[in-house]
């Protein structure tokens, strides 16, 4: 088999996992080539050649892998995941763990699996695999940025303490041509995600149904979100009905305005654009290798959320 593989410098840098697994690769008779991300590298020359290939591999944190499955989107060529970042949440969605040998073998084992992708302001270059939003989730994970080498996940929790008083915004919401006005904290965009800030999170988001779920956080105050509005959000029981503070809604087409105007992250990292934002769902355009072939779909109800 023969493998493209864009390793991070900056992710796990100095950390000998990249070493182990390239080694068990080639034990298993693998090709690998190796080529570095590195900061404002361009990734359509990385992978300039990429259709000679049988895999690509993005090592790295959820920004690489969200960044290298938009670069691929709609060729088909299977990418897999080697996670060496602070979160790493996208593999932990979707089931992908293990030592170098074992991710070795998911490598060349795995089943190539088609799943959706959420796109922003469409073909300007940035995709996501998860979650994108606009607002106070954008506001947590800008503070969380410098807390994180130190608090890994705990620093989302942190950063949302300091955090006290959200922005409450007035949304006009464009949804597949539906106009929808509201106001809330936070707009946010979801392809796939059963487990955001290290927790379950289950109101039935579905990767490879076509459409991105809407999910407008309407509390007022961190007091009212943690806990309640996250144990709604997180829910593992999945009741929609149930879920005070959230209005939420499945759209292809999305646009979302707001006054004032707010930050945007994209997997977990914040771009450099406000809103008003476009976003919409590229159907089917990731192909990631996953274990069986399957994509977890909601976690099964388990003990109670440690908030
Ligand atoms: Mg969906």
């Amino acid at each position: 088999m023969n493998i493209l593989m864009l390793a991070n410098l900056r992710a796990g840098l100095g950390n000998p996992v990249l070493y182990d697994y390239v080694q068990a690769l080639g034990a298993r008779d693998a090709e690998v080539t190796l080529r570095f991300i590195r900061e404002g590298s361009d990734l359509s020359y990385l992978l300039r050649d990429v259709s000679e290939y049988d895999r690509v591999v993005a090592s790295g944190g959820d920004g690489t892998v969200s960044s290298v499955a938009y670069a691929l989107r709609n060729t088909g060529i299977p990418l897999m995941l080697h996670p060496t970042g602070t979160a790493n949440l996208f593999a932990h969605n979707v089931g992908i763990s293990g030592d170098a040998f074992e991710l070795a073998r998911l490598t060349i084992e795995g089943i190539p699996v088609a799943i959706d992708l959420g796109e922003l302001d469409h073909d300007a270059g940035v995709g996501f695999l998860m979650i994108a939003g606009a607002g106070f989730d954008a506001s947590i994970i800008d503070r969380a940025r410098d807390l994180k080498p130190l608090l890994g996940e705990g620093a989302y929790f942190v950063a949302a303490a300091q955090n006290l008083q959200p922005t409450v915004a007035t949304f006009i919401l464009r949804l597949d041509g539906r106009q929808i006005m509201t106001e809330g904290i936070a707009v946010m965009l979801v392809n796939l995600s059963h487990i955001q800030f290290d927790l379950p999170l289950t109101h039935g988001s579905d990767a490879q149904d076509g459409v991105l779920e809407v999910v407008v956080v309407k509390t007022r105050s961190v007091a009212e979100l943690l806990p309640a509005a996250w144990a709604a959000i997180l829910d593992r029981l999945g009741k929609h009905s149930e879920r005070p503070g959230l209005e939420i809604y499945s759209a292809r087409e999305i646009e979302i305005l707001s006054e004032p105007r707010l930050p945007v992250q994209s997997d977990g990292d914040i771009i450099d654009r406000q809103t008003p934002l476009r976003a919409r769902v590229l159907p089917g355009a990731a192909t990631i290798v996953l274990p069986g072939g399957l994509l977890p779909k909601d976690t099964p109800p388990g003990p109670g959320i440690a908030l």
